[in-house]
């Protein structure tokens, strides 16, 4: 019976463990209106962005008047909560518990390409001295490997960007074909940035693969978007 219940976001333990966080990565049965009615009574605002594939990261103090330009959203202030939308890239949700600092941020090919999710956990650091080795991340579902097939252009602006392109496979059957590991590009760069591989966790599921996720690639630009988010309570 209770496989029959449409799961509506997943999370990870180590995150739900913490009493003051809330975060969840939507499925598509999931959107903003069910997000509101989640909160309802719990003192949070949610903070959207305009995702434009940028490396731009916003540190929240208050809720902007309208939606910022970005992929990357920060903050210490309990009641904001932090919201990224995908549809096959990687949704990665940062936690300083100690600091009690949050993050969300949006990485497809292209941020990662700007390594987003390093930046943000730097931006971390820089702006609210947290420790990157004590930082915990969380990474959401997204396009895995064997379905995300890319041009080599792609490939050859990592290498262009002097980013390690050793999560390309060569694919064997198209010349000019590879596959993109997305999830292990941005967990090596979170390794890079300080994080330690105990406390980086992930919900491992193919947005291509699984139903109950939207996938780009798969249902085209009719596809909707997974509301992925965190915040703080009070
Ligand atoms: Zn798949």
């Amino acid at each position: 019976m209770q496989d029959e219940i449409r799961k509506m976001y997943y999370s990870v333990p180590c995150l739900e463990n913490i009493p003051f966080i809330l975060h969840g990565f939507g499925s598509r049965y999931f959107n903003e209106q069910l997000l509101c009615k989640n909160i309802q009574g719990k003192k949070l605002k949610c903070t959207f962005l305009d995702q434009i594939h940028t490396d731009i990261i916003h540190a929240v103090t208050e809720l902007p008047d309208k939606n910022w330009k970005g992929d990357a959203l920060l903050t210490d202030r309990p009641g904001i909560l932090l919201v990224v939308r995908t549809a096959d890239c990687l949704p990665v949700l940062l936690v300083d518990k100690k600091k009690k600092v949050v993050a969300a941020v949006h990485c497809g090919w292209r941020g990662t390409k700007k390594k987003l999710a390093a930046k943000a956990a730097e931006a971390m650091s820089a702006l609210y001295k947290c420790e990157r080795s004590s930082l915990l991340a969380a990474l959401g579902p997204c396009i895995e490997q064997d379905c995300y097939e890319v041009r080599e252009e792609v490939r050859e602006s990592f290498k262009d960007a002097g980013i390690r392109d050793d999560f390309f496979l060569s694919s064997s059957a198209k010349t000019g074909s590879y596959y993109f590991d997305l999830k292990q590009a941005n967990r090596y760069q979170l390794l890079k940035a300080g994080l330690k591989p105990e406390n980086i966790f992930s919900v491992d599921l193919c947005t291509y693969c699984e139903e109950s996720l939207f996938s780009y690639r798969r249902d085209g630009f009719k596809a909707g978007r997974m509301v992925n988010f965190i915040g703080m309570l009070y």
